[in-house]
């Protein structure tokens, strides 16, 4: 039982999971924060928090469980505003995109309370942001990657990983490294893929008539390029080296459709497309 939770960011992820904790019984109060005040009032009147400070440090006084739900470029400014209020046996953890970044910020401004840091990420979210996106069954079934440090402590560890398994969620813990490479494969990529897709179609002469004539592959393929440009522009900026590393490695197979294409060469193609549907079959199954 949380007897006091802290939620800096009560957007899509950090709504839902105040919901998702509340709605398991989980958690005595939640208190809130963020910069717009009309977005904190709206979620205390829907029951996701029960009170806001706009300022974190105030939020976080008193929580034995702190919760930085922001996007990733605000992580360092949030834990510096927070390091002197946070309770000597609070637990803290966070769920962003990219893991290193937000450890270094963490360990430069938190020094006490580091290894009460567990750094977090729930795999699952919309292409929606703000509290009006939040649902509470977002997390369930779905992945949460926790990657602890050598001296994060087994205890706070222990605290978070029962908290995402209030949820629904099936947590697992990786090394942030690793995270960080695995997350920029399935996550990173496919969101630079969208962006650059939408972005050259809608700087084309007749792109008027592109659009009028995109049908579901185009729009399921581009989902994702509604996604937040603050969020993602933040993910980009902190794990920019493995995302650039995927984005060359994708580039080499397109020069080989591209080559195929100009030899005309039908059985290359049929191979590449044959093991891929291979591939996303199994992935889906
Ligand atoms: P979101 O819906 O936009 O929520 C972020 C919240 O952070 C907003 O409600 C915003 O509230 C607050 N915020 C922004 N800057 C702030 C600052 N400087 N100080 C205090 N509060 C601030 O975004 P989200 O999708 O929940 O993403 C939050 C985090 O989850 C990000 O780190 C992201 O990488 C991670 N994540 C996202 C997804 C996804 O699919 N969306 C999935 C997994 C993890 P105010 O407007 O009141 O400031």
């Amino acid at each position: 039982m949380i007897t006091r939770l802290c939620v800096i960011g009560v957007g899509l992820i950090g709504g839902s999971l105040a919901m998702a904790l509340r709605r398991a019984g989980a958690v005595g109060e939640i208190v809130g924060s963020g910069r717009d005040e009309r977005n904190l009032r709206r979620a205390r009147e829907l029951g996701v928090i029960d009170r806001f400070d706009l300022d974190p440090g105030r939020a976080a006084e008193g929580a034995d469980l702190i919760v930085l739900a922001v996007p990733l470029g605000a992580m360092k400014s949030v834990c510096i505003a927070i390091s002197e209020h946070v309770l000597p046996n609070a637990v803290l953890t966070d769920v962003g995109s990219a893991k290193q970044t937000v450890i270094d910020a963490a360990t430069a401004a938190l020094r006490k309370t580091t290894e009460r840091f567990v750094p977090g990420h729930p795999i699952a979210g919309t292409e929606r942001s703000g509290i009006e996106a939040a649902f509470a069954d977002l997390f369930r079934e779905r992945r949460v990657i926790l990657t602890p440090q050598r001296n994060t402590a087994a205890e706070a560890i222990h605290t978070v990983r029962s908290m995402w398994e209030q949820t629904g969620a099936l947590v697992e813990e990786m090394d942030a490294a690793h995270h960080d490479r695995v997350l920029a494969a399935t996550s990173h990529l496919p969101h630079m893929l969208a962006y650059a897709l939408v972005d050259s179609l809608s700087r084309l002469d007749d792109r008027d008539e592109v659009f009028r004539y995109a049908a579901g592959g185009f729009r399921d393929f581009t989902r994702i390029a509604s996604s937040d440009p603050e969020m993602w522009r933040d993910i980009c900026l902190a794990n920019g080296d493995a995302i650039a590393t995927m984005m060359a490695r994708y580039r080499r197979e397109l020069e080989g459709i591209e080559a195929a294409l100009a030899r005309q060469d039908g059985a290359r193609l049929f191979e590449i497309f044959t093991r891929a549907k291979r591939s996303r079959d199994r992935f889906v199954a």
